[in-house]
């Protein structure tokens, strides 16, 4: 069976970055890339807050670049889904699609966190032609242009605020009569004047030539005074959360009631010794490329000193 000293899991801004600071420390990391090479950040049009970059960068070449840096160094860069862990035992034991096993001496997990779609074909078929599930990744792109966000939580609310900074409108389509958000955030939003929520609206459709130019609701689906409303939107952002791609994980390590890995506040270190989680994973409120390529420096940092104590 092949032994590793620090197996990365994950392929976004901290999986990568992991692998550069733990190829430099000489752990010969592998990496394996899991389901969507590049990560979250490919959903994306352009990158334009990853410092360094002062001309904005493509998402792709982003990733590119730091996937060529760490190979520079010496990642064994794989492609492979990592199905199921064992740490209950040192070394840590790692399936890839449940046919390879591997032991570990680090493990460092960095499989990020997914946004919550609504499941609309439309949705799928606009996908980065109008549709978003991050509005400070591509809200730029919609200046003075109209918007719709969907979702009555924190995120949604918040979105709609840092949206209503740039568009000439943002509607707040919300499917229960009120918001789920803090009373600070519903304060915020109602006080914004180009921003109009629509309660009790769910969405049917997307509609437009080539990308999104408006949207099909249905206001008190079922009631007697049930409607369906069209809005002439630009963009189409998704803030209903996300899910941590934590799943495989939870049988040993410690994770909070929405799944994100719990770690030692200000490190990344979980609940099993040799076992570190970075990035989107153990985020619930940043959820930024640099703050993910920051911690999974600390991760490797953290992996290099657990194994000189071995
Ligand atoms: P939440 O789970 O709090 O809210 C999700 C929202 O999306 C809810 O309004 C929910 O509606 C709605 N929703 C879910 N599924 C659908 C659907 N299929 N169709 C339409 N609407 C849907 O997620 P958030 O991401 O907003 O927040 C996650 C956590 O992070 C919360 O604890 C939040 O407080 C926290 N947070 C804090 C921030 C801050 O303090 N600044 C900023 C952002 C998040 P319904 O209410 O009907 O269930």
């Amino acid at each position: 069976m092949e032994h590793v000293k620090c197996l990365i899991i994950g392929s976004g801004p901290a999986g990568y970055t992991a692998a550069i600071y733990a190829s430099r420390a000489n752990l010969y990391p592998v990496l394996f890339e899991g389901p969507q090479a590049g990560g979250q950040l490919t959903t994306t049009t352009e990158v334009e807050n990853f410092p360094g970059y002062p001309d904005g960068v493509e998402p792709f070449q982003m990733m590119d670049d730091m996937r060529r840096q760490a190979e520079r160094f010496g990642t064994d860069i794989r492609s492979g889904i990592v199905t199921k862990v064992d740490f209950s035992c040192s070394p840590k034991h790692v399936w890839v699609e449940e046919t390879q096993e591997l032991t570990a001496d680090t493990v460092i997990i960095a499989t990020g966190a997914s946004a919550k779609y609504l499941g609309l074909p439309s949705e799928r078929e606009y996908k980065g032609r109008g549709v978003s599930a991050c509005a400070t990744c591509d809200g730029f792109f919609y200046r003075k242009k109209t918007v719709a966000v969907v979702g009555g939580g924190d995120t949604a609310c918040e979105e709609a605020l840092y949206l209503s900074g740039l568009c000439r409108k943002v509607y707040l389509i919300v499917r229960k009569p009120y918001l789920r958000a803090s009373e600070i955030m519903q304060k915020r939003v109602r006080e914004t004047e180009n921003i109009e929520i629509l309660f009790e609206h769910n969405t049917l459709c997307l509609t437009g030539e080539g990308k999104v130019q408006g949207a099909d609701l249905v206001f008190r689906k079922g009631e007697a005074d049930e409607k369906t409303v069209h809005i002439d939107i630009d963009g189409f952002f998704l803030a209903i959360g996300h899910h941590p791609n934590s799943d495989i994980f939870k049988a040993f390590l410690q994770t909070d009631e929405q799944g994100y890995i719990i770690t030692e506040p200000g490190t990344p270190r979980t609940n099993i010794p040799g076992v570190f989680a970075a990035g989107d994973v153990a985020d619930p409120h940043y959820r930024q490329a640099i703050t993910a390529a920051a911690s999974g420096c600390k991760a490797a940092i953290e992996a290099e000193k657990y194994i000189k104590t071995l």
